[in-house]
């Protein structure tokens, strides 16, 4: 089964990762598109702590209306602690597996929990996040590819330069920040009245 996974924190999912789903999902002719929010993101500050069942209701609210090959999986969630990338591959061995993920997070790749292990067991579709950092990021994924046999492809489209911390900085000045999340996801924020 070829399995796409989307991981990241989601605090709180944006325009821009539904965005990424979508590009995605035209992209690879995947069987399944597995989005996966963390426990505790090893490389990432959580500083506005929202639990992880209130992420996954928003990840559920914006992902699953967009296609019924969308999963959205508690087990980083449940499995508690610091959610690396590897043990979830592992987890879906047996699937030829592909990680969707942002440029920023291709540029620190090499840091990631058995980065080595990492790249030799999936493919790595990247999607564009700044207009300024092309160069850069094809010469990064060349990098990776002669030094790991990595598998990459970076995804030919516009950024959509938005991201969860500019929203929940602009949440925390009283801004209506409606245009840059799904409606349902909107919702949510409102009812529990996160990141104020
Ligand atoms: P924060 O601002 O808190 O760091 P974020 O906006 O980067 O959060 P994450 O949940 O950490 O959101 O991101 C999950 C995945 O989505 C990562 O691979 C990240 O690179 C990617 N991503 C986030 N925003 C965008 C965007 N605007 N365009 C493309 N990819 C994105």
């Amino acid at each position: 089964m070829k399995t796409g996974i989307y991981g990241g924190t989601f605090s709180p999912v944006h325009m821009g990762h539904v965005r990424s789903c979508s590009l995605f999902l035209d992209a690879f002719c995947l069987d399944r598109l597995v989005v996966m929010p963390a426990g505790i993101p090893p490389h990432k500050e959580m500083t506005d702590r929202v639990a992880g069942d209130v992420r996954l209701e928003m990840c559920r609210a914006a992902f699953l209306p967009l296609s019924p090959k969308i999963e959205v999986s508690d087990f980083e969630i449940k499995k508690g602690g610091k959610s690396y990338t590897i043990d979830t591959v592992r987890h879906y061995a047996g699937d030829d597996v592909v990680l969707l993920c942002g440029t920023d997070m291709l540029l620190c790749l090499d840091c990631w929990m058995r980065a080595a292990e990492l790249m030799s067991l999936c493919q790595f579709a990247v999607i564009p996040r700044r207009a300024d950092e092309t160069e850069k990021i094809l010469r990064c994924a060349e990098r990776l590819k002669r030094e790991y046999g990595a598998r990459i492809s970076v995804i030919d489209a516009e950024p959509l330069e938005v991201s969860s911390s500019e929203i929940r900085e602009r949440i925390r000045c009283g801004d209506d920040v409606s245009s840059l999340v799904p409606g349902g996801v909107m919702e949510i924020i409102r009812d529990r009245g996160l990141y104020r």
